[in-house]
């Protein structure tokens, strides 16, 4: 490929590709004037038409390739296309659409936009598409695929002279490059990795670009994993991290990789038809045409969007909390007895050894099982949001909010990336959420979209928002669920505007929101989903949540205070014991803690926080919180029963709140609101440190929503004692 290069810097050279009978042997002949040379392209006998034209001063030759519908290595036509344009690496590539069959047209387009091919569309036959009725906004397009698009009528000659002119440009390197292709978050995130591990290979670079090689791999096509096991430096690794990835992609979709890769392509072409074309409405549609004009319309598809979160909600409490499905109880219920159970069985242990057992029931009962109860309903919100995915509605959420949102510096695929992080109700979180920010163009769309996304309610916010729903707004519970929903939005929204205004300037880019057809979820498929994210949690809960509740619980735990005196309530657990409460114990015990390491620490935090309402306990538990969010309620749990002395210590932290004269629904609300907004957790720093490439948007991010969390809390409850809510 090289030496094509030295033999021709004068001359620019233009490869026409295209579908079969899109019109670019017409193209061909109206630009070179029928002055075409027929000849052999070496290697495999397809012929390929060459010529000349000359405008503005330069010279240029045309190269007609055969008409494909794909660029698989399938057929020898696609084979000398797809060849052409690597190794000879034209200037131009002239991708010639018809206009009147666009979906089928732009799939090409696809695979030549993932080629990262100069390209320049003639949208062809454009007198066809208008005697149908169809309405083409060739502007946009190119707005939005980034790229010129030129209207022609190759049999008129219409339109010939600006495709020329567009060509010079393009060549003179004048024009951007074109828009990264995005197939959905999920396909989309296997890509990069794949891509962002062969960049990492020389050997590969050297004669690929990487992504396309990671498409093609996961597309299985066989010539290039040849040609790759070839060159490759590391041939193997490649190979194993390709089967990774295409299995992981398989076991998500359930269906051949190079299927959902093919699926995801008409997806990115529904989404810029959708924005681009309209079709007269006498035409018959397809079916999920007919639902998206409903769906996806500016003013009933914000209004739907409302009504299907607030239902989730709704069933979510009914289903997991309401209901009494076995034995009298609900799944809740349940679990709410197995750790009750638990905790019984150690309560032997408190006579005989009270440090060990504050450990197992304060420690480990009280951080992982403050966790683990809201296993079922965090599985009913899963179960439902996969629902939502795999019916494909989750790209039309994206579409709608596009539109509602660009005026506040967020675009469609911010969007996408804050829906990952929990913007769907609660079924997300951030760190898939940031890494969704890579299908982003502009650096600085990333960089807002980064440090937003963890505003959303993510799966561990949930847990805390439930116990002081549960504890103050029992009866509001769905309502409660979706006004938080709301308000998380809104601040998400201002601070992006914010952000976008003063911090990080610059243009909004246009984007194709890939539009997939909607599909019949199966009930394998979603209790796959839904499953695998709840495990998640779970290992969460069993590794991190639990090394972190140990780390409190021994900061609460130490040091003793005086050994002589009886160390016997120094640690009192949840767990009955049968005594009476005697106030001379109670105010042990909190002296106890709060002399304790974290006491220390909570009370050193007294003076900025209790402007807020919150106490010494609260603030070690927010503190804890830093490191992840979940760990709020177990260490809360711990600061509130090793802090009394209960006798009818079985009941559950909400109802411990509820009865703490400390607490009001004033409390609880600044509370919730905090939690919402101050610091992402330390795995989604560790993410956005990566992403961004540095740890001072890490620290931005930490910082920022640290001080705006306070400010809200404390303004919240301030404004609300102010009005004589705070008893
Ligand atoms: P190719 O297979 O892509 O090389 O397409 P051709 O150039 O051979 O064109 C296929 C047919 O479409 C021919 O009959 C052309 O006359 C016709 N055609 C090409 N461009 C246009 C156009 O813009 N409008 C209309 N109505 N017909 C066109
Ligand atoms: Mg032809």
């Amino acid at each position: 490929m090289q030496d094509t290069q030295t033999q021709t810097t004068a001359v620019c050279r233009v490869a026409i590709a295209g579908n079969p009978n899109a019109g670019k042997t017409s193209l061909f002949n109206e630009l070179t004037g029928r002055n075409q040379s027929v000849g052999n392209y070496p290697g495999v006998t397809v012929e390929r038409t060459e010529g000349h034209l000359h405008i503005e001063g330069q010279s240029m030759q045309l190269i007609d390739l055969p008409g494909t519908y794909s660029l698989t290595a399938y057929s020898a036509e696609e084979l000398v296309a797809r060849n052409f344009i690597i190794d000879e690496q034209p200037e131009v590539v002239v991708d010639v659409v018809d206009a009147s069959n666009l979906e089928r047209n732009l799939y090409l387009t696809v695979q030549l936009m993932e080629m990262e091919s100069p390209l320049v569309i003639a949208l062809n036959m454009m007198d066809v598409a208008q005697r149908h009725g169809v309405i083409i906004d060739a502007a946009k397009m190119s707005d939005l695929l980034n790229m010129p698009v030129v209207e022609t009528v190759a049999r008129e000659g219409k339109g010939k002279v600006s495709l020329a002119q567009a060509c010079v440009q393009m060549a003179a390197g004048r024009c951007q490059s074109a828009c990264a292709v995005t197939y959905g978050h999920h396909l989309d995130e296997h890509i990069d990795t794949l891509a962002a591990r062969l960049a990492e290979d020389d050997g590969v670079c050297r004669m690929y670009r990487p992504r396309w090689v990671a498409i093609k791999l996961i597309e299985k096509d066989p010539e290039l994993a040849q040609a790759i096991a070839k060159i490759a430096d590391d041939a193997d690794g490649i190979a194993m991290a390709t089967r990774a990835a295409i299995q992981a992609i398989e076991t998500h979709g359930g269906d051949q990789a190079e299927s959902i890769v093919a699926e995801g392509r008409y997806g990115f072409v529904a989404g810029i038809i959708r924005r681009c074309v309209h079709t007269p409405s006498t035409e018959r549609r397809s079916l999920t045409d007919r639902v998206d004009t409903v769906v996806c319309h500016r003013a009933f598809g914000l209004v739907l969007l409302g009504a299907i979160v607030y239902s989730l909600f709704a069933a979510v409490f009914k289903i997991s909390d309401d209901w009494a499905w076995l034995f009298g109880d609900s799944p809740t219920g349940w679990v709410g007895r197995i750790f009750d159970g638990l905790a019984g069985l150690v309560g032997g242990l408190e006579a005989t050894s009270p440090m060990l057992h504050s450990l197992l029931a304060d420690g480990v009962i009280g951080g992982v099982g403050g966790v683990m109860g809201f296993v079922p309903l965090i599985f009913t919100m899963f179960f439902f949001v996969a629902i939502l995915e795999d019916t494909g509605y989750i790209a039309r959420v994206a579409f709608v909010l596009d539109r509602a949102l660009r005026a506040f510096g967020l675009q469609g695929r911010s969007i996408l990336a804050m829906i990952v992080s929990g913007g769907l109700g609660g079924g997300g979180c951030a760190v898939p959420g940031v890494m969704a920010t890579r299908t982003l163009r502009d650096p600085r769309d990333r960089l807002i979209t980064m440090m937003v996304a963890p505003l959303m309610n993510c799966g561990a916010k949930i847990p805390v928002y439930l116990m002081l729903i549960a504890a103050f707004f029992a009866q509001y519970q769905a309502m409660a669920m979706f006004c938080l929903w709301l308000l998380s939005w809104a601040i998400a929204l201002i601070c992006s505007w914010v952000l976008r205004r003063f911090v990080i300037k610059g243009e909004q880019t246009p984007f194709v929101m890939e539009l997939p057809s909607y599909h019949m979820p199966t009930l394998r498929g979603v209790m796959r989903h839904a499953w695998g994210r709840t495990w998640t949690y779970i290992r969460k809960a069993g590794t991190i949540i639990l090394a972190v509740s140990l780390v409190m619980w021994a900061l609460m735990f130490f040091p003793r205070m005086d050994e002589s005196a009886p160390a016997k309530h120094a640690g009192v657990s949840s767990v009955p014991h049968g005594g009476i409460s005697q106030p001379a114990d109670h105010a042990q015990c909190r002296t106890q803690l709060q002399q304790s390491y974290a006491g220390k620490m909570g009370t050193a935090l007294l003076p900025l926080t209790e402007w807020a309402g919150f106490d010494w306990r609260d603030n070690v538990a927010l503190v804890a919180g830093f490191a992840a969010k979940e760990v709020i309620i177990g260490t809360l749990g711990v600061a509130y029963s090793m802090g009394q002395v209960d006798p009818e210590g079985s009941e559950g932290l909400s109802e411990q709140l509820a009865g703490d004269e400390t607490w009001s629904p004033l409390k609880a609300l600044a509370m919730l609101i905090f939690v919402m907004v101050y610091a992402p957790c330390m795995s989604t720093l560790a993410v956005i440190r990566r992403e961004s490439g540095s740890w001072k948007w890490a620290c931005f991010s930490t910082t920022y929503t640290t001080v705006l969390a306070l400010v809200l809390a404390i303004g919240v409850y301030q404004v609300g004692q102010a009005f004589g809510l705070g008893t």
